[in-house]
Parts: structure tokens; sequence; C-alpha cells
């Protein structure tokens, strides 16, 4: 029998590689750091994805599920790689369980890590109770405590949610755009005004990038049906006066400074580099790109592969990508895998 496929990372898009292998018949063994499968949505309590509207822990949970149950497929949880020696079609994996495994190929989808919000200090996060990030929300929403003040358990009636916070920010060396906070921060404020009618919602921008089909089902509706304010705003500072958070900026539309008090400051955090990939890197040989995510072999004809032989990628190791992307990327992977198997068989036969 042909030997499994290591995948690492049991997020949408590990989750995705294992289905895709178990239903061309390949074995693989899935290694989970945590202790137990989802990745972020469910590690971290998502409530309603975007776009699909489904609640994450049924969603993702389904995809959970259906590898769980999979005989080709097994999962380890609670457990790592800590080596990893040999060539393409002949791998020796050691775990932090003691076990040496023998695999044809590995798939790397070990994700990202969230932006820590205490990085940018003078927006408050950290000193403030009452200033969270989106993922909190998300956390409030799912547990159907609903979107409340921390500090003292109030339904806030002025909400500001700033966009950007650890994205597209030079000076604390993050240059790029996390690709899905504007849609997740329109949804959010959607169902905070649903929950909370009385409750004002601004959301603070640079600039809104509701890709593709999403500008309608996001964008416009939130303003429209659900009136959301936006205000393209530098923010300078979110500070506190009176039992108010106070959010100073300068309105760069009309140039002028605005400062609103608010009850509830959410930050909309981006997508860091796994804060594991130095580690991930020289452990598969693998190289990283300029700002710290696993680093992919040119596009097109090697999609899903790396500088290594034998070491594929999926998902938001490779940068900030939404769940969708990270499911087709896990598939891909998947495929490029088997494809590489077959082609080194049709050179032994
Ligand atoms: C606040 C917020 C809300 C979001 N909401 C949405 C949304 O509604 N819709 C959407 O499309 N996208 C959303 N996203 C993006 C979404 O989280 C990612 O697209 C998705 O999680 C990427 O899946 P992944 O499998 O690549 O990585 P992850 O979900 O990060 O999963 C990686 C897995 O690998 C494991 N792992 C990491 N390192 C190791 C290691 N060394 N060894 C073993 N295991 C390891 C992790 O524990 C984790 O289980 C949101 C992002 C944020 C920040
Ligand atoms: S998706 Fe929107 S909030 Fe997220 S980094 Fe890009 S522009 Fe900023």
């Amino acid at each position: 029998m042909a030997k499994p496929i290591l995948i690492v990372g049991g997020g949408p898009a590990g989750l995705a590689a294992a289905h895709s292998l178990a239903t061309f018949g390949q074995a693989c063994l899935l290694v989970e750091k945590e202790d137990r499968l989802g990745g972020a949505p469910i590690l971290e309590g998502y409530a309603k994805l975007v776009p699909s509207g489904e609640w994450a822990k049924d969603a993702i949970g389904g995809m959970v599920s259906r590898v769980e149950e999979a005989e080709l497929v097994n999962v380890l949880t609670s457990t790592t790689v800590t080596s990893f020696t040999g060539e393409t079609g002949n791998f020796t994996v050691e775990l932090s369980n003691g076990d040496h495994v023998e695999v044809s190929a590995s798939i790397l989808c070990t994700g990202f890590t969230h932006f820590d919000s205490a990085n940018k200090p003078e927006w408050g996060f950290g000193t403030y109770q009452d200033v969270v990030t989106t993922t909190q929300v998300e956390q409030m929403i799912s547990s159907g405590n609903g979107v409340r003040c921390l500090s003292d358990g109030r339904k806030p009636k002025r909400v500001a949610i700033l966009l950007c916070v650890g994205s597209r920010d030079r000076q604390i060396g993050r240059e790029w755009c996390s690709k899905i906070c504007c849609t997740v921060s329109a949804n959010l404020a959607m169902e905070i005004r649903e929950e909370l009618p009385d409750c004002h919602v601004y959301i603070y921008y640079m600039d809104i990038l509701t890709f593709g089909l999403l500008e309608t089902k996001y964008y416009w509706r939130s303003q429209e049906e659900f009136k959301v304010k936006y205000i393209k705003a530098r923010i300078a500072e979110v500070t506190a006066r009176d039992g108010k958070l106070i959010v100073k900026g300068e309105d760069t539309l009309v140039k002028r400074p605005i400062t609103i008090p608010f009850d509830l400051v959410v930050h909309a955090i981006g997508m860091d580099p796994n804060r594991d990939n130095g580690k991930i890197s020289s452990l598969f040989g693998v190289d990283l790109e300029p700002n710290g995510f696993l680093d992919q072999a040119s596009s097109y004809s090697s999609s899903g592969m790396t500088n290594r032989s034998g070491v594929f990628i999926a998902g938001a190791a490779t940068g900030p990508e939404t769940i969708d992307d990270s499911i087709a990327q896990g598939k891909a992977a998947a495929m490029a895998a088997l494809e590489q198997r077959q082609v080194a068989a049709r050179l032994v036969g």
C-alpha cells in the first residue's frame, strides 16, 4: 500500500486536503498541534461566516466530522512534528509523541496567527476593557450572549469598528492587506444592528475592500439596509473621558479633525504569519517569503508547491486567505501531491 501523506494543520485547508486525498484512496496522517480540529474558525469561535452566512461551528464542524469519520485519515491532535528528513516519496517523520512514520509527501496547512492588538497601543487595546477585537465580537455572538461592553455588561449604544488594525501599516512592519476583514466587519456591523437596533455603528476605514461580489452584499447592504455609517479617516488615538471611549482622528474626505465618543471600540485585526513559521521553515526546509509567510514556488504550473520537492503548502500559511480560497488551495495541494506520486510511479515503471 502507498505510504501515507502527512498533512500538518487541521484548519479549513488541511481538512480539505485530507478529504480530497482520502476520496482518491490515498491514506493520510493529519497532525494538529491543538486539542481539536477546525483551525481558526473553530478554535477562535467565529460566528456566522462570510460570505456563506453559515455558522462556523456547522460549516467547518461538518468538515471536521467528515475527516474524523474517514477511514483513510489518521488524525493526531495535540501533536507536532519534531523532525522531517528524506526526499520525495521517502520521508521519515518524527512526532512529539515519540512515533516515527514513513510518508511519501507533506502538505503544510499551518495557517496564520491573529494580529495581537497590543502592538497598536495608541488605539486603546489592553488599556481600556471596552476596546476589543473582531474575534472577541465573533465569540460574543457565537456564544449567544450578544454584543456587550466588557467593563459592565451593558448593551452598547455606539460602536466604532476600526479597520486595518495590524494590516496595511508600514509603521509596524505589516504592509499586507488581510483580505477578509472589511467584509467580516461589515457583517459584524449588520449583526450588531440586528441584535441592538438602537445602537449606532460606525466603520472607520482607509479603503473598503469588499472585493468581487461582496460589495453589494456587505458594503452597500450594510449602509442601505442596516444604516451602518462609514467614515474615511486616519485614526490618531483612542482615549477615555467621562465613561466613554473617544476615537480621535482626521476625516480624510473633508480634511477635518474628528472626535467621537463610543461605548465599544472594535479592532478589525489582521492575519499575521503563523508565529511557528521560523520553526516550520527550518524543520521542513521550506523558504519564507519576505513578510514571514511560507513561500510558494512560482505560481500556475507549480501551484501548491514549495522550494522543496515533496513538500506542498495551502491556505493562510501562504499569506492572508479566505476560507473558500484556503479550501480550494488544500484541494489543489492534495492534487499536486497525487500528481507528483503519479509521475514518480511512471518513471519507476
Ligand atoms: C476575525 C477573523 C474572522 C474571519 N472570518 C472569516 C469568514 O467569515 N470567512 C472567511 O472566508 N474567512 C474568514 N477569516 C479568515 C479565516 O480565518 C482563514 O481563511 C482560515 O482560517 C484559513 O484556514 P487555514 O486552514 O489555512 O488556517 P487556520 O485556520 O489558521 O488553521 C491552521 C491550523 O494549523 C494548526 N497549526 C499551526 N501550526 C502548527 C504546527 N506547527 N503543527 C501542527 N499544527 C499546526 C493550527 O492550530 C490550526 O488548527 C477570518 C479571519 C479573521 C482574523
Ligand atoms: S480587508 Fe479591509 S480591513 Fe482588512 S486589511 Fe484589507 S483594507 Fe484593511
